[in-house]
C-alpha cells in the first residue's frame, strides 16, 4: 500500500510563499517516495479560521495546478476529538488548568526557545473547576529519540521542553497538537514533511500520538490504528534579507495579492525556487519542474 503524506494549512489567512514552499516539498516527497497526497484543512482554531480562507486555500492550490488524492477538514472531526478526550480523561491523563497567561509566564521556567515549561501546578487540583481553564494532558517524563531525514537525530523530552501541554485551550478550542496527532493517526499519515519552525513540536507529537493510540486501542468507539511513527522531514524556511523567517503576521504578500498584481503561477514558482536557493535566478518555472527540482535534492 502506498504511504500517505499531508499538506495541512490553517485557514487563518490566505496562502503565502511559506505555504507554497511547503506544498512543493510535500509534492516532491510524494514524487520521491511514491506517496498519496492528502490535503487537510486545519481549522481547529475556530476563533481564527474563516470560510473565505478555506475557499481561498482550495482556489489558490488549484490556480497553481496542485493535485491531491484526498481531502479532509478538521472541524468535521470534532465529535471524534471529544471521544478521544473522554478516553484520556477516563484514564486520568487530562486535567483542567486554571493558570492565566500571566501566571504561566511568572510561575514557570522558560526554555531556550522562549516556551513556558509548565511545572504541573494544576495537576493536583482536585476540585472540579469552574471559570476559564484549559485542559492539559499528562505527558510521560521520557526522552523521545527521533530522526529527521534532513536534520539527523534528536533526543528530546517533552517534559523538559514544555511540560504537560494543553489539548483544549481556554476558549474551548482544540489545540493544534491534539488535533494534528489524532488526524495523522486516523488518516494513516506515513510521511510528515513541513517547515523547520514546527520541528520543536515533533517529540511532543510523538509522545501524544503514542498515548492516544495506546489509550484508544481496541475500543470500537474510537477506532484508531496502532501507532506507527511516520517519517519526518523538516524543510528550511524562506527568510527575508535580514535572515528572519517570513510569517503571515510579519510579511509579505499573500499569493493571491501577487496574482492580482498580474503574476503568473510560473513566475511565482520561479521566484520561490530562487528564494529557497534551488535556482540561481528567478526564471519562470512550471509546477512539474519545480517539484522535480526539489525532489532531486531530497
Ligand atoms: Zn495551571
Amino acid at each position: 500500500m502506498p504511504g500517505i503524506i499531508r499538506f495541512a494549512p490553517s485557514p487563518t489567512g490566505f496562502l503565502h510563499e511559506g505555504h507554497l514552499l511547503s506544498a512543493l516539498y510535500v509534492c516532491a516527497a510524494a514524487k520521491k517516495w511514491d506517496l498519496k497526497i492528502h490535503l487537510r484543512i486545519e481549522d481547529h482554531d475556530q476563533g481564527r479560521a474563516r470560510k473565505e480562507y478555506i475557499d481561498g486555500i482550495r482556489e489558490d492550490l488549484a490556480w497553481f495546478g496542485f493535485k491531491y488524492d484526498s481531502e479532509s477538514i478538521q472541524s468535521s472531526h470534532f465529535d471524534f476529538f471529544q471521544k478521544v478526550l473522554d478516553k484520556l480523561t477516563a484514564k486520568g491523563l487530562v486535567y483542567p488548568c486554571t493558570c492565566s497567561r500571566k501566571q504561566l509566564q511568572s510561575e514557570n521556567p522558560v526554555s531556550e526557545t522562549g516556551e513556558v515549561i509548565y511545572q504541573g501546578k494544576c495537576r493536583t487540583q482536585a476540585a472540579p473547576c469552574s471559570g476559564p481553564h484549559s485542559l492539559r494532558v499528562v505527558i510521560p517524563d521520557k526522552v523521545i529519540n527521533w530522526h529527521d531525514e534532513r536534520l539527523g537525530d534528536f533526543a528530546e523530552n517533552p517534559k523538559n521542553q514544555c511540560g504537560d501541554f494543553p489539548i483544549r485551550d481556554r476558549d474551548g478550542f482544540w489545540t493544534y497538537q491534539f488535533a494534528v496527532c489524532i488526524d495523522d493517526l486516523a488518516e494513516g499519515i506515513t510521511h510528515i514533511v513541513r517547515g523547520e519552525d514546527i520541528r520543536n513540536s515533533t517529540a511532543r507529537q510523538i509522545a501524544l500520538s503514542q498515548l492516544i493510540a495506546d489509550t484508544c486501542q481496541g475500543d470500537p468507539d474510537v477506532p484508531l490504528p496502532p501507532y506507527t511513527r511516520p517519517l519526518y522531514l523538516h524543510h528550511p524556511l524562506i527568510v527575508d534579507s535580514s535572515g528572519k523567517k517570513l510569517s503571515k503576521r510579519e510579511h509579505a504578500y499573500s499569493l493571491r495579492q501577487d496574482k492580482d498584481r498580474g503574476k503568473s503561477p510560473q513566475e511565482l514558482l520561479g521566484q520561490i525556487l530562487y528564494k529557497a536557493g534551488f535556482l540561481s535566478d528567478n526564471t519562470p518555472t512550471t509546477l512539474e519542474q519545480a517539484i522535480a527540482t526539489i525532489a532531486g535534492r531530497l
